[in-house]
Order: structure tokens, then C-alpha cells, then sequence
């Protein structure tokens, strides 16, 4: 049910992978941050997840609700929801604030009024993950690119140290 309220306030849209499930926040969001936690980063299968929360009552699913699947995190009690039929995480509700809900923000198309400046879990950042080193070509696949060693890299694993330090200029 549309109120009149609600029909005159800004909203940002988003949705899953196959486009089964649709949903609406008003904007702005209420925060944004990176999850860095082993938990969200298992659960979305990336280095790490970036949420904006929004008060419960600001978010609403406009298409698709059968189409989600709920699966509740036993030591946290801790909810994750995902479309059933592509996969995408949807939503992340923690058990201590009830009345917020989280949304990954790669699932919006437009902006939600909030950069995500906070980090979560800081100390569970992967040594993987991209941290802004700069980037050249890699030479003859258009695309792509490389992070560049300046020397030597002690890598620790042996079979990999020939193809990140060479070939990337
Ligand atoms: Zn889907």
C-alpha cells in the first residue's frame, strides 16, 4: 500500500543478478561501510562485501519475494537472504539491531546518498584484496591489468612468484 508519504520520497532501486527480485530504499541510506569479516566474505564469495544499512521501515521488496531464500547464521543469529534462483546476497540482518537492515551496494544502480568510509573487521582484510597499488596494461590482453612489482617480490609461494614479477610492462 502505497501512502502519500512514501510516493513523494526519494527512492534508489535495485536488484539480483537475474532481475527475479526488485526492492526499493528510500534515499538517503542511513550508513555505508566495507565488511571484512569471514562470515560476509564467504557469503558473497569476494574479498569483502560493502553494505549501506537503512532503517527497516525505508526498504521494501517490490518484486520477487518468493523468490528469497533466508538462511540464519547459527553463532551469530545473524539472517542472510539471497535470490534462490541467481544466488546474489540481498540482504544482511544482524541480530542486535533489529530495526536496521543491510543491503550489499553493488545491487543498487544509482548512488544511496552514502560513501562507504567504515570498515568492519578491519583486522580480517585479506592480503589479497586490491588496496589501490597502482596498475599497468598487461601486454596483449586488452582488459586486463597487473599490479607491478617494483623489485622482487618475497612471495611464498614458489609457482607464482615467475608471473607476479614479470611480464607486466
Ligand atoms: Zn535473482
Amino acid at each position: 500500500m502505497k501512502s502519500q508519504k512514501l510516493s513523494s520520497t526519494p527512492v534508489v532501486t535495485g536488484q539480483c543478478l537475474c532481475g527475479a527480485v526488485q526492492f526499493q530504499m528510500e534515499y538517503p541510506a542511513f550508513w555505508a561501510w566495507h565488511d571484512h569479516s569471514r562470515a560476509s566474505r564467504l557469503a558473497h564469495g569476494a574479498v569483502y562485501a560493502t553494505y549501506v544499512g537503512t532503517w527497516r521501515k525505508r526498504f521494501r521488496i517490490t518484486a520477487g519475494e518468493r523468490e528469497i531464500n533466508r538462511f540464519e547464521e547459527k553463532e551469530t543469529s545473524a539472517v542472510r537472504s539471497f535470490c534462490r534462483r541467481c544466488g546474489t546476497p540481498l540482504i544482511y540482518e544482524r541480530a542486535r539491531s533489529r530495526h536496521m537492515i543491510n543491503i550489499p551496494r553493488a545491487l543498487f544502480q544509482r548512488r544511496t546518498g552514502r560513501q562507504p568510509i567504515y570498515h568492519i573487521a578491519i583486522e580480517e582484510m585479506q592480503d589479497w584484496a586490491h588496496a589501490g597499488e597502482s596498475l599497468v596494461p598487461l601486454k596483449g590482453y586488452p582488459g586486463v591489468f597487473c599490479k607491478r612489482s617494483k623489485k622482487k617480490s618475497r612471495v611464498h609461494e614458489p609457482r607464482l612468484s615467475a608471473s607476479t614479477t614479470s611480464d607486466c610492462s
